[in-house]
């Protein structure tokens, strides 16, 4: 399953298009349309650019995969780059057919067809690029590399050896406090080291990033950012507001639940470095190999439903999935899709943890989602926006919580609540990282001195339990900066929190009916990005989080469960 080979039999038709080719076919589609009024032209034309959009997509998908496999290994990087230097090109190829499809008589008939959820996602996408902006975009890709690399890159000396940071892991999670500690003191030893260079990048980025939305006409990035994740549906203000709430609901309880989890596992003081192993005593992990968990995988989804058993056997027989820990690979993981092929590929970096269960039913969950929706009509609906993604992968999470006895055992338990716990104490760190973020973009000239004291800010708003010891870097501040979003997808964070409070839905009403939630779970998988966020929640009978009582009903539930 090394990913050199799993691309072998599958990537083999994935073109690189030229720069030349890539022009001449818009240019083809466009004198297509030049005074053509008819809508079937429009709908044939539309059919033939989607066509190039695929094969672009899947071409860079490819690339990004590739690089994140070997960081290394100069012909990826090499491939990345062209991808990043050629990227703002094809944006302005497309941005421009997305504007003469926005401005065209056919619209409604078009609209009639294919949904109008791809014209309001069109309508973001050309209030975010422009032409006087593509340089800058180079140089964004360039240094959200460099984050990449200089972290995938990093030597950390632990236990008398060298160990990646994603290697180190594993012992994040140790049931040893003092190894546990000893790891979360090599590990911030390392950003510690690296803190210049991580502040210096992402301080360009910064400024940066709110260059261009005032090149674009925007009064600050975080109007670009919403319109670059797609955000057609919702805006700063319902997020402030459910931020607000957040701190209101699930701040409380997550602190009453760090006090009553420290008490019982009788710790006088709940460090940092305890946080992960709270809701468990001992070591909680899958009881074998990588591959023997995926084995169990293929059998934990083919006893839910056939549909999602089809889908396991078919991922794992054509080697769609990297999950080997290696040096040089990227870290975290991902599920990314080549839509040429109508197939996804899942990332990941196992280490024997249990997080390789649950990072496995995640990004299956995503991968899910994507095989569900290959037929759909256009590219934008084979995944939906960020949020509504990371529905179905963190709902996969808990719905396959009765099959977690393959992988633990008798010690399923422990990992079901140490889930849940995790998912209290990861809601308001996942707001906090939001609010961080919109508080450095309203302030885009602050000092990197001044970032590190929105932070404290923030966790003390959010995150009032903790405690970082003699961990000086997090103790300063620095936390944030080990968050890969905030570096490489500015305001894609929230997206887990308010996927989370749909998942949680997901779960508490498959406690009473299992059979129709999977239905209405494998339902809202078909249905892709076809629709906007709260309409794709409203439609699977769920609470929109925005809206007043939906976090009470959670947290209701989830008490019970402890
Ligand atoms: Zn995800």
């Amino acid at each position: 399953m090394h990913g050199e080979r799993a691309t072998m039999n599958w990537t083999s038709d994935i073109v690189f298009p030229s720069d030349g080719d890539l022009t001449e076919s818009y240019a083809r589609i466009g004198a297509r349309l030049d005074g053509e009024s008819d809508a079937r032209a429009w709908r044939d034309a539309f059919g033939a650019w989607d066509g190039v959009r695929r094969t672009w997509h899947s071409w860079a998908n490819l690339t990004r995969l590739r690089y994140t496999q070997d960081t290394r290994r100069e012909e990826f990087r090499d491939a990345q780059r062209a991808l990043d230097r050629r990227t703002p090109g094809y944006t302005a190829l497309d941005t421009a057919m997305k504007q003469r499809f926005l401005a065209s008589d056919a619209r409604p008939v078009l609209e009639d067809e294919l949904g109008a959820q791809a014209f309001a996602l069109w309508g973001a996408d050309v209030a975010t690029f422009d032409a006087v902006i593509a340089d800058d975009l180079v140089r964004e890709s360039k240094l959200t590399r460099a984050y990449t690399e200089l972290l995938a890159t990093a030597e950390v000396d632990f236990a008398g050896g060298k160990f990646s940071l994603g290697a180190l892991g594993v012992y994040l999670q140790d049931p040893d406090r003092e190894t546990r500690h000893a790891a979360e003191r090599a590990r911030w030893a390392a950003f510690a080291e690296r803190r210049e260079r991580l502040d210096a990048t992402f301080d360009e980025l910064v400024k940066l990033r709110d260059g261009m939305a005032r090149k674009l006409g925007l009064a600050s990035y975080t109007e670009l950012g919403y319109r670059r994740m797609h955000r057609v549906d919702y805006g700063p203000a319902d997020v402030a507001r459910y931020r607000d709430e957040v701190a209101r609901v699930i701040v409380p309880f997550a602190h009453e639940l760090v006090r009553g989890f420290g008490a019982h596992a009788g710790l006088d003081r709940v460090c940092f470095w305890d946080e992960s192993t709270l809701g468990v005593a001992g070591r909680v992990a899958p009881r074998g190999d990588r591959a023997w968990i995926v084995a169990r995988t293929r059998e934990a989804f083919a006893a839910m439903d056939p549909k999602l058993g089809e889908f396991a056997d078919m991922l794992v027989e054509r080697e769609l999935l990297d999950v080997d820990n290696r040096p040089g690979k990227a870290l975290g993981a991902y599920c990314t899709s080549f839509p040429t092929r109508s197939v996804p590929f899942v990332f990941a970096n196992f280490n024997g943890s249990r997080a390789d269960v649950r990072t496995l039913m995640h990004e299956f969950g995503h991968a899910f989602q994507n095989w569900s929706s290959r037929d759909k009509v256009a590219i934008d609906y084979l995944t939906p926006t960020y949020e509504t993604a990371e529905i179905h992968s963190m709902a996969l999470e808990y719905l396959t919580w009765p099959e977690m006895e393959r992988f633990f055992g008798d010690d399923a338990s422990a990992y079901r609540r140490e889930h849940l716990l995790d998912a209290m104490l990861f809601w308001p760190y996942g707001v906090a990282v939001d609010h961080f973020q919109h508080l450095v973009y309203a302030h885009p000239s602050a000092s990197p001195e001044e970032r590190h004291e929105m932070w404290r800010e923030m966790e003390r708003r959010y995150l009032p339990w903790r405690d970082y010891g003699d961990l000086a870097h997090p103790a300063a501040g620095g936390l944030w900066q080990e968050k890969r979003h905030i570096f490489v997808a500015p305001f894609y964070y929230i997206d887990y929190t308010l996927a989370l409070c749909c998942a949680l839905q997901f779960w508490q009403r498959a406690e009473s009916d299992r059979e129709a939630t999977l239905d209405a779970y494998l339902k809202l998988c078909a249905r892709g990005g076809e629709a906007p966020f709260r309409e794709l929640v409203r439609s699977a009978g769920l609470r929109v989080p925005f809206e007043a009582g939906a976090l009470e009903d959670v947290v209701k539930a989830a008490r019970t469960a402890f």
